[in-house]
Order: structure tokens, then C-alpha cells, then sequence
């Protein structure tokens, strides 16, 4: 029993954490591999923040009935949002399923196999050496209730790392080659008010700015109600933090939003995004939405769809409503927003925001951007932007993890092609 195969769906929180739990797993003598057919060990990191997520999980377990067949030996494990307190009606339901962990809770899981030695010291899971950028969790859980959401129920209330345990990791991941670390939080810019001496995410963002060898930071994902000045003026001095911020608005109506329980009006949404923009020159800015909440009207959508319009973000990740059993939505509020109109809505606003970001792409033609190369993608280079723009580019030189000043020739929705500035070889990675 020595091999692991780990299978992840949902946030960067869960990518954060299976790559956490593979790195205890390497320490402790086990190896990964890239099928569940040549493991000993399964993992399957869930989602359940949408039906369309928990359909998936379903299907993958499902699968893995026949594998548990083949394979009797095989070690199959649940972890991530699926898994909640009572974990009766999940063992009656997936009966080949060996162990069953809340997120974050290795140890139930890693007391559950045979030690194949003692751990060694930290070092991150290969994967993550395969890259120059990392997720570091630095705060757990969310305290906010929004009334659709499942999260709080199975990530439990907010905990924040202490700032020392975050620095370390960051210096361990600089001493491994990672060059951009983004820190996460699903409630980020809360960080802290739970630790003795109160530190926030400024606080936290001028220490690791501090730290040599790191090009780059950034941070996810912050709630409009606990964004303040001095973190937005934190962004706009700290050389190191990266001029973008994802900023969930949800929806564009007041009602919408008080039923959402999001805590903020839509004037004050406006208002933090024009304190932003004022502060912070060519910050990215990204957007979550939810269509179709219940009891949205057509008129109420419009609003979204007009804020949208108006505020011109970077990206838009737009959700149709999906109850979720438990949350505060799904018992009070019918869902009576057709499955149809949903979808009308949702590509109502993809079409939209393909031409807004566009449209902002392309006035980056002919512009320099300073790109951060993550590897390779065929025969270009692919890496992102500070504004966290998808770039590719063909050279024949090493550009594996350095800084490339790029100038753009083509921008498309979702990403811009450009050539290399010669002189930023010579100068590449040295900074
Ligand atoms: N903490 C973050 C996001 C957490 S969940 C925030 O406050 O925005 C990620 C995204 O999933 C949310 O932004 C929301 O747009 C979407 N989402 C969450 N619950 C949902 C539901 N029940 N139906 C549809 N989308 C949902
Ligand atoms: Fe869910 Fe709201 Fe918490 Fe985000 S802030 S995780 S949407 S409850």
C-alpha cells in the first residue's frame, strides 16, 4: 500500500487542500499517481456549492463501485463540502466508501492507513513543485450566512492561521521555486479578527511583501462588506501585491440583495468600486453572480445586468441559483425561477461580459504587460498578467517562472497573444 490518487472539484480552497493532504501523504512514503485504477489509496475532494458540483461528485463515487470490486483493497476516502457532522446517511449511500473526512481533517484520514514511515520534514506535494505559483489558506470557515450558501455548514465558522505559520510557509514555498503565492480565504479580508493581538489582511500583505525571492501576492476571495481603506491602500503601495481583486457583488438589486443576506447595499457596492479604481490605477476587478434567485424578477436581473454594464469587470463567474438543502434559502424561499429562464439569464450575462472583457482587452494591444511564465502550453509560453490576464507567447528561450515584459498584438475575450521584449530576457527572473 504505498500509492495515492487524489481527485478534486470546486474552489482553490479544496485545490489548496488536496495538495496539502498529498504532501503529508509524500512525507509519510507514498506516491502520487494519475489513475484510481493504479492507487491504494483514493481520495475524492468534494463540492457541493452547486447541484451541477454534487452531480459530478455522485458520478465519480459511483464509478468507483466497480473499481472497489475489482480492486477490494483499494482505500476509498470522502473529504471536501459533501461531507457534513452526521456522516449516516453518506455511509448508507456509498457503502464502498472506507472513510469519510470533513475538509481540512487529514489527520482522521492519515490515522486510518498504515504509516509507511515517519513523516519528514515540510515540503510541498510534488504537483506543487510543478508550478511557480501556490494557494496558502490563511483563514478557514466563513461566519456569513448568505442565505443560498452551503459553505459555513460544512467549513464551519471563520479561524484564521497566525501571521508566523503563514510567513513560514511562504518562505518554504520561495525556497522551493514558487514565485506568486495567492493567499485564500472564502471571506479573505476578514482575516485575523479572531487571533489575540487582531492582525487584518494588510497587516499580513506588508509582512509577506517583505520576503525576498517572492515576485508576486494575491488574495481571495474579499466580501464587499469587510473591504476597507487601509487594505485597498495596502494594495496600492505594496510593490508586490497585484493589482486585482475579486469583489462578489452576487446580484445588481437591493431586495435581491437583502434576501441574499449579502450586508451591503448596491450604492455602497458602487461606491467601494469607485474608492478602488480611484486608489488603485489599472486594478482588475472580478465578479461572482448568482441569476435566478428566488423570486427575481425580470426587472431585478436587469439591474444586475445594468451594473454589470456600467462597472465594466475584468471577468464575471455567474452562477444559476442552486438550493442547497439546509441553507437559510432553501427553507424559506421558493425556488420558482424557471430552470429556462435561469439559463436565459446566465447567458444573458455571458455575452455581456465576453464583450466587456474584450473590449478591455483589447486596449492592451500594442501596451507592455509584465508577465509571469508558468510553463508551457504546446509550442507558447503561457503565463498571466498582474491583473491576472491569461498571456501567451512564442520564444525559443527558458522563460519557465520569470518575469517577461510582454508587448501585446492580439487580445481576445479570455486571453492576449504578444512577443517577448528582448531586453527583459536579460533582465528576467533577476528581480
Ligand atoms: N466566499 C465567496 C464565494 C464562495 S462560493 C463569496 O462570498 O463570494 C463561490 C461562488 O459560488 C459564490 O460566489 C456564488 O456566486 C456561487 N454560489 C454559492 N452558492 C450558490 C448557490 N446556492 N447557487 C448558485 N451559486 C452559488
Ligand atoms: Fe458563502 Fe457568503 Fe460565506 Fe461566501 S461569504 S462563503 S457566499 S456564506
Amino acid at each position: 500500500m504505498n500509492r495515492f490518487y487524489i481527485w478534486t472539484i470546486g474552489c482553490q480552497m479544496n485545490k489548496a487542500d488536496s495538495l496539502n493532504l498529498s504532501a503529508e501523504l509524500e512525507r509519510m512514503g507514498y506516491r502520487p499517481v494519475s489513475t484510481p485504477e493504479e492507487a491504494d489509496i483514493v481520495v475524492l475532494n468534494s463540492c457541493v456549492v452547486r447541484q451541477s458540483a454534487e452531480d459530478k461528485v455522485v458520478n465519480k463515487l459511483t464509478n468507483l463501485k466497480a473499481l472497489k470490486k475489482t480492486h477490494p483493497g483499494v482505500f476509498i476516502a470522502l473529504t471536501g463540502c459533501m461531507v457534513n457532522s452526521g456522516t449516516n446517511r453518506l455511509k448508507e449511500r456509498f457503502e464502498h466508501v472506507d472513510a469519510f473526512f470533513k475538509p481540512q481533517q487529514f489527520r482522521d484520514l492519515l490515522s486510518r492507513i498504515e504509516t509507511r514511515s515517519e513523516p519528514g520534514p515540510w515540503s510541498p506535494a510534488r504537483a506543487a513543485l510543478e508550478s511557480v505559483t501556490a494557494y496558502i489558506p490563511i483563514i478557514q470557515g466563513c461566519n456569513n450566512f448568505c442565505s443560498y450558501c452551503i459553505v459555513p455548514y460544512r467549513r464551519g465558522r471563520e479561524k484564521s492561521r497566525p501571521m508566523a505559520e503563514i510567513i513560514r510557509e511562504v518562505v518554504q514555498y520561495i525556497e522551493c521555486g514558487i514565485r506568486e503565492i495567492t493567499l485564500l480565504g472564502q471571506n479573505v479580508d476578514s482575516y485575523g479578527h479572531d487571533l489575540p493581538d487582531r492582525p487584518d489582511l494588510a497587516d499580513l500583505l506588508t509582512e509577506v511583501n517583505q520576503i525576498d525571492g517572492l515576485e508576486r501576492i494575491r488574495f481571495l476571495t474579499s466580501h464587499p462588506k469587510d473591504m476597507n481603506r487601509k487594505l485597498i491602500e495596502a494594495v496600492a503601495s505594496l510593490e508586490r501585491v497585484c493589482e486585482h481583486i475579486s469583489l462578489p457583488a452576487q446580484a445588481g438589486d437591493n431586495e435581491i440583495l437583502q434576501a441574499m443576506r449579502r450586508g451591503y447595499t448596491i450604492e455602497q457596492y458602487v461606491a467601494l468600486i469607485g474608492r478602488i479604481r480611484a486608489t488603485i490605477p489599472h486594478v482588475a476587478l472580478s465578479n461572482d453572480i448568482i441569476v435566478g434567485f428566488p423570486g427575481e424578477t425580470a426587472a431585478q436581473f436587469g439591474r444586475t445586468y445594468d451594473l454589470l454594464e456600467k462597472l465594466q469587470f475584468d471577468a464575471v463567474h455567474v452562477a444559476a441559483y442552486s438550493p442547497r438543502p439546509g441553507t437559510i434559502a432553501s427553507r424559506k424561499l421558493k425556488d420558482n425561477v424557471s430552470a429556462e429562464e435561469k439559463q436565459d439569464r446566465l447567458k444573458r450575462i455571458e455575452v455581456l461580459q465576453e464583450s466587456t472583457s474584450r473590449g478591455i482587452n483589447h486596449r492592451l494591444v500594442n501596451r507592455k504587460v509584465e508577465v509571469l511564465v508558468e510553463g508551457k502550453k504546446g509550442t507558447r509560453w503561457q503565463g498571466r498578467t498582474r491583473g491576472d490576464k491569461l498571456v501567451f507567447f512564442e520564444d525559443h528561450g527558458d522563460w519557465y517562472g520569470k518575469l517577461a515584459q510582454v508587448n501585446v498584438t492580439h487580445a481576445g475575450a479570455w486571453s492576449l497573444q504578444g512577443t517577448p521584449l528582448i531586453e527583459s530576457a536579460m533582465v528576467a527572473g533577476t528581480k
